[in-house]
């Protein structure tokens, strides 16, 4: 049996290359695009990547190698060494490597990398005699010390980066040095005994001076942080099931820290942030490794390279805008790549598609679709069709061109506290905490409660906290920093590097100049500018709410919304199914239609009781005795109700309708406290008893499986009766005016269990709406259908399509009854069942295919056998739900329906569903 491949190897030549990018899953992303670039022979060191598989059998076993790893890494660890012509642990002339983790979806700071793999007592000294740099020697291992000594022993002897900095921090006092690169070698030197010693002090062992050893505990070290706290926790915000583990990579090194022709760097070959097409990044001069990111020394922008005083940057420069070019046609797709240059010469260490907001992601996609910048009207390459750049977008990415941003008039009054880097745009309002676990802990009691973390910098153990707050603050870190690349994956409101803030942990306060502001202070973070305001500014809608809801000119030319309209029109041109609304009065219609909704999916008649007046006549019909007391209430309802659905079928015109008969408990239309039940008994004349003793009939201990839905109708027909009427003689009405209206009602009946409850129903439903149209001597038709939300419905599918001409899939119930779950309750238990992995997500947000989807399926299935024409549609939460869209299209249906402003996310990801086939 040939025996399985866990160690891959890549660089030198396209020949030598093993992996691709099409093999994230086993080489992990950073692995499968370092081989993928060795391919496309740029210039990438070379290295050895070990399978995520390899992982997965460490994790599985409790931490050993599959048995064929250890020989095949030996051999490609020969090969490598042969190629490089260096060994590793030589004295004379050692190799050195990193150790670099990579799982297949990229988590940002999850796992740390270890550089200068190979430095040793001796082979250090024939490090520096080759490349005649004692600095560089010297640099290299005191750095290899932190990282190995932080990343690879931290997790078991407690031993942190922390240790290490406060002793650089102190020899630089020492020597007066301002930065880091201000050390002589023969003070990096003795940096390095200092260094042993911290690490001789906590992990009571010399630091290892076999390169073996080091690779072992290293890779180990990756291995084992799989399943850290801090990963799992990323992969659980993230939502990221399913993977096999990390990859590791061993890469041959190239150094940064070689003088002033030498430096690190990463680019991003559009902005994240705004999506514009210009190449942004930042480097350093005479740096090594993430020494970008980490905030040290403060970067440049990449614009500054080609004018540097030596010439080798001007041609790094050009190299690097060619490369990025390449790789974003290649990838088809906007990369995020980390360079070194090594005294002149360029290499490609990383490359990944880049992070970005939903209006990034909507500008790439529509100018890479068009080759036209929308913002400044230039050309640009044409890198994708129309369909691959929809594909390119998910539905929050849109969500985010429709969040609010500030009131312009309040922002320019607001107290300015100061300004940072606009690293994640939009607009967030919230009190001050200073702690990230404080931030999860009181969102988790107060599910609204709206905080801003601001910290000096964020870390990964902060990626609770930041996902709770509305927004994230810091005052040092660049565009590039973890805050910065967290906060902008997620399209969360980010400034970054305000460093004026001084914040004191201890006391709790951050002061700006004379200025105190507390922990639960009030801020307001403008993420697009950056600037920082003080207390609670009033937010705005985006322009593609005021262009598309409220038809503002000026909106209109926006380039934000023509792109929204661009995306719109895309996903109009290669859907397949119909996209509806979920929307209970003329403007709610107005706007959904405005969004491209193509008719009403679900309009819930029980919103129109509440309102005004109307709560007493339906209070009134509840406390009433007999069936003429009740007619006589309802008929006080009639007139409103009527005038509601007239409303709403002219702003549908043309489009239809499903109108649901009334569905909730009646208990939920009368007053429990005391007081107001004195009120109800005032106003209606009755005595207080009466009231107390309805209101206490009307108890249910199961409310949601009681007496509603059309149980409710059965019991008092003349409640379908009116509502039959008011729906008919609106329809009626309006067919009638001067300029017609196009009327397409469809009445619904809920929560039908058999097929005799619909034809009770259907057949008083019929009767009075023949009799209506009969009499207005105008031709309306109109459908009478169901909503399948009991599974027995969905199980006798074939006898209720008998009756009924439509069905609607009402998955919230659905959910509830198949799942047994209360959908009211589920809080209680849900966040555990989610945490112990026994269900994957929360049923009522995404469609639980496998079981319920299965009741679905088979209710189209079975109802069209009756009827073949069936029209069937969704009408929960569900049908904004991307996923669950797609869930819609592969089983039929012929509409989904969601709320107005999910609708434009329906259409994209109806779209993508058809796309995809
Ligand atoms: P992350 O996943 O956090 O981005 P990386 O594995 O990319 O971590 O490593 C971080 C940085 O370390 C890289 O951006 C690069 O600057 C540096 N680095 C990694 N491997 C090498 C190498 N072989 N030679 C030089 N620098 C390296
Ligand atoms: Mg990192
Ligand atoms: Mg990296």
């Amino acid at each position: 049996m040939a025996q399985k491949k866990y160690v891959y190897f890549y660089g030198v030549s396209k020949e030598l290359t093993e992996g691709d990018t099409s093999m994230k899953a086993i080489l992990g992303g950073k692995g499968a695009n370092l081989a993928e670039m060795a391919n496309a022979n740029l210039p990438v060191p070379p290295g050895i990547t070990i399978s995520t598989e390899a992982c997965a059998y460490y994790s599985k076993t409790g931490g050993k190698y599959p048995p064929e790893m250890e020989k095949q890494l030996k051999v490609q660890l020969k090969k490598l060494e042969d190629n490089m012509g260096k060994k590793l642990g030589d004295p004379a002339d050692p190799l050195l490597v990193s150790v670099r983790s990579g799982a297949a979806v990229s988590m940002p700071g999850m796992m740390d990398t270890v550089l200068n793999l190979g430095l040793t007592d001796t082979s250090v000294l024939g490090f520096i005699e080759q490349c005649g740099n004692a600095r560089t020697g010297w640099d290299c291992y005191r750095r290899f010390i932190d990282m190995f000594g932080d990343v690879v022993m931290g997790p078991y002897t407690g031993l942190t980066h922390h240790d290490f900095e406060v002793e650089l921090e102190s020899i630089k006092k020492k020597y007066k040095a301002q930065e880091d690169t201000d050390l002589t070698a023969e003070q990096l030197k003795e940096l390095v005994d200092i260094y042993k010693k911290v690490y001789q002090n906590k992990v009571k062992k010399p630091f290892p001076q076999d390169p073996m050893e080091q690779l072992d505990l290293s890779i180990r070290a990756v291995f084992g942080s799989w399943n850290s706290e801090r990963a799992e926790k990323y992969r659980q915000i993230n939502k990221i099931n399913g993977l096999l583990g990390t990859a590791v990579n061993l890469c041959s090194m190239v150094f940064g820290n070689m003088g002033k022709e030498s430096g690190t760097g990463v680019a991003f070959t559009r902005d994240g942030g705004t999506g514009h097409s210009m190449p942004m990044g930042e480097y350093l001069i005479d740096a090594q490794g993430e020494d970008v990111v980490a905030g040290i020394r403060t970067p440049k922008h990449l614009d500054d390279m080609p004018n540097e005083d030596s010439k080798v940057w001007a041609k790094a420069y050009a190299d690097l805008q060619k490369i990025m070019a390449r790789l974003e046609k290649h990838y088809k797709y906007p990369q995020d790549v980390e360079f070194t240059v090594q005294e002149g010469k360029l290499f490609m260490l990383q490359t990944r598609n880049a992070k970005r907001t939903g209006l990034a992601g909507v500008r790439w996609a529509v100018e890479m679709a068009t080759g036209k910048d929308f913002f400044t009207g230039e050309n640009q390459p044409k890198i994708l069709t129309q369909k691959e750049a929809l594909m390119t977008l998910s539905g929050e990415d849109l969500e985010q061109l429709l969040f609010p941003i500030f009131d312009i008039e309040a922002e320019k009054k607001a107290q300015l506290i100061t300004s940072g880097l606009p690293a994640g745009p939009g607009a967030a309002v919230g009190m001050i905490t200073f702690e990230a676990h404080e931030a999860e802990a009181e969102v988790k009691k107060h599910p609204r409660a709206k905080v801003v973390l601001v910290r000096h910098e964020t870390s990964p153990e902060d990626v609770g906290g930041m996902w709770a707050a509305q927004g994230v603050l810091t005052s040092t870190g660049g565009m590039t920093s973890h805050a910065a690349v967290v906060a902008r994956g997620w399209g969360k409101c980010c400034i970054c590097g305000a460093g004026d803030l001084k914040i004191d942990y201890k006391k709790k306060t951050v002061t700006v100049g004379e200025k105190v502001y507390k922990a639960g202070d009030w801020i307001s973070l403008n993420g697009s500018t950056g600037k920082v305001y003080e207390g609670q500014i009033p937010t705005q809608v985006s322009p593609v709410v005021s262009a598309v809801v409220d038809n503002n000119a000026a909106a209109k030319k926006d380039p934000i919304y023509k792109m929204y309209a661009e995306v719109s029109k895309w996903s109009d041109a290669n859907r397949t199914i119909n996209v509806r609304t979920n929307a209970d009065t003329p403007k709610d219609s107005t706007a959904a239609r405005a969004f491209g909704a193509e008719g009403i999916g679900l309009c819930r008649t029980e919103h129109m009781f509440f309102e005004g007046d109307r709560i007493w006549a339906i209070r009134e019909f509840i406390l009433a005795d007999d069936e003429k007391s009740r007619k006589a209430a309802l008929a006080k309802l009639l007139k409103h109700q009527q005038k509601d659905f007239e409303g709403i079928f002219k702003a549908m015109d043309g489009l239809p309708v499903t109108v649901r008969l009334l569905d909730p408990p009646l208990h939920e239309f009368v007053p429990h406290a005391r007081k107001d039940q004195q009120e109800m008994a005032k106003r209606l004349g009755v005595p207080l008893k009466k009231v107390t003793e309805r209101v206490q009939s009307l108890h249910e201990f199961n409310p949601m499986l009681g007496h509603r839905g059309c149980r409710l109708s059965i019991t008092y027909p003349e409640l379908c009766v009116m509502q039959t009427k008011a729906i008919i003689g609106a329809a009626c009405k309006v067919a009638r005016l001067k300029k017609p209206i196009k009327v397409l009602p469809e009445i619904m009946i809920p929560l039908i269990g058999t097929k005799a409850e619909l034809d009770f129903l259907e057949k008083i439903v019929r009767k009075e709406a023949e009799a209506i149209i009969a009499k207005a001597t105008v031709k309306v038709s109109y459908m009478v259908g169901t909503m399948i939300e009991i599974p027995r419905a969905a199980l006798t599918a074939d006898e209720i399509a008998d009756t009924a001409e439509f069905f609607s899939f009402g998955t919230n119930d659905l959910t509830q009854m198949t799942f047994g779950y209360s959908r009211d309750d589920i809080g209680s238990f849900l966040p555990d069942y989610l945490n112990e992995k026994i269900l994957p997500s929360d049923p009522f947000q995404h469609l639980d295919q496998t079981g319920v989807g299965q009741l679905v399926k088979m209710g189209v299935r079975l109802g069209r056998e009756t009827r073949p024409n069936l029209k069937c549609g969704i009408c929960g939460e569900h049908g904004g739900d991307p996923e669950s869209v797609k869930f819609c299209v592969k089983a039929g249906l012929d509409y989904v329906s969601c709320s107005p402003y999910r609708v434009p996310i329906a259409r994209l990801a109806a779209a993508q569903a058809a796309i995809k086939g």
